[in-house]
């Protein structure tokens, strides 16, 4: 689902100089010693006592609330995400810096005396970017190369998960933009907010995502048609999102050929390659089952089937009668069971029979009204004319206002 957010962009700067003179005391050190950097995000079920408890004595951490209690400081608006940068010496306190989202901004420093407290807005900013590549390598370095961030990447796959296989699919040469707006707090980049319309071409094929919420509030990605991209499975058990954030912490393993010598799909892929369901549904089986090794199945609406073999371990918490939802990490890749090395085994079943999951029709998700038809075909080419007049002066940029 789209990503929609406030993205205003008359934002004002308040500057707000709070002097105080009782401020905490500052310990004698014995030995100076260079000031400690960190940089903490707050976690949910996290508060600010805890998180200064972990950086100073509890002493200290006593004077620091205390200090941003009387400058007017929202504790109870601290909420997960937030971040808290601390320079401090020893257990002294030298500058702290909290972010509340990224809107409001706190700032506390010293300098012998006294304690500054501050307070400030950053200028928020929405700019709506045409953003075009090619992939060389992986879908997946080939945003990063782009300037982007694996956030985009996942956003951006998310769109296709039900019509696009990234992780099998994709091929040198194949091409892709994205029209979009980002945020930035102060020129810093902060988040991608709405992802206007998207487009895949490839081997594959050609694909287009277009958003629109239609004058009901009704929001969804559509083709060029008009149709819904959502299905009530998606295309693979392997999603991309999961696969580049796994494997971007020990660099991105493109992998993955697929087989289909028999009734299934057989994706090779290194041991540990997280494996989600492909839709809603109710686990039926969740065990060791012969050659299949470990394997989990799953039970959809509209008499599917899928299952999941040779799994190396399932997910935490996961049993029989368990519901779970679509895109649910379900276990990890493995070769267990009759299987001569690490490969997901997945077979799709309607009415209790194993069907090719390449070439299935899954039920698609409702189109645009028919009411709304054309206006979303007004939007679509008027969409689309941009899109063609800003490919072609490229690097383009337009500031929304
Ligand atoms: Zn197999």
């Amino acid at each position: 689902m789209p990503f929609l957010q406030y993205g205003g962009s008359l934002f004002w700067l308040v500057l707000l100089f709070l002097v105080f003179l009782g401020c905490p005391e500052k310990k004698e050190t014995v030995q100076p010693a260079k000031p400690t950097e960190i940089t903490h995000v707050v976690k949910s079920g996290e508060n600010l006592e805890a998180i200064l408890d972990n950086m100073f004595s509890h002493q200290s951490t006593i004077s620091i609330i205390s200090l941003m209690k009387n400058a007017g400081f929202p504790f109870r608006k601290c909420l997960p995400g937030d971040s808290i940068k601390i320079s401090k010496e020893n257990d002294n306190l030298l500058e702290l810096t909290y972010h509340q989202n990224y809107t409001t901004e706190y700032y506390i420093h010293s300098n012998d005396k006294h304690y500054f407290v501050s307070m400030k807005f950053p200028y928020i900013d929405t700019v709506i970017y045409l953003l075009k590549g090619e992939v060389n390598s992986t879908l997946y370095e080939s945003i990063l190369e782009i300037g982007e961030t694996p956030l985009l990447v996942y956003r951006y796959t998310d769109i296709f998960a039900w019509e696009v296989d990234f992780v099998t699919d994709t091929r040198n040469g194949d091409s892709f933009y994205v029209y979009l707006e980002k945020t930035f707090s102060d020129s810093v980049f902060v988040d991608y907010l709405n992802l206007v319309a998207a487009c895949y071409k490839g081997k594959i094929g050609e694909y287009t995502g277009i958003y629109y919420c239609d004058p009901d509030g009704y929001e969804d990605y559509y083709n060029l048609k008009g149709q819904s991209l959502r299905k009530s499975l998606l295309k693979s058990p392997l999603r991309y999102s999961y696969i580049s954030s796994y494997f971007s912490k020990r660099r991105f393993h493109p992998i993955l050929k697929i087989w289909r010598p028999h009734h299934g799909l057989d994706y090779v892929a290194p041991k540990g390659t997280p494996v989600s369901s492909i839709g809603d549904g109710v686990v039926t089986f969740k065990g060791w089952k012969g050659g299949y090794g470990n394997l989990v199945e799953i039970r959809h609406k509209n008499n599917f089937k899928s299952r999941y073999g040779h799994l190396s371990r399932f997910a935490k918490g996961l049993y029989k009668g368990k519901k779970v939802k679509m895109g649910q990490l379900i276990g990890y890749v493995g070769s267990t069971g009759l299987s001569t090395g690490p490969h997901l085994h997945f077979e799709l079943h309607k009415k209790s029979v194993a069907i090719n999951p390449l070439k299935v029709k899954i039920p698609r998700a409702p189109s645009v009204k028919k009411k709304y038809m054309a206006d979303f075909e007004q939007h679509r080419d008027s969409l689309m004319n941009i899109i063609e007049h800003l490919s072609q002066d490229r690097g383009e940029e337009i500031s929304k206002d």
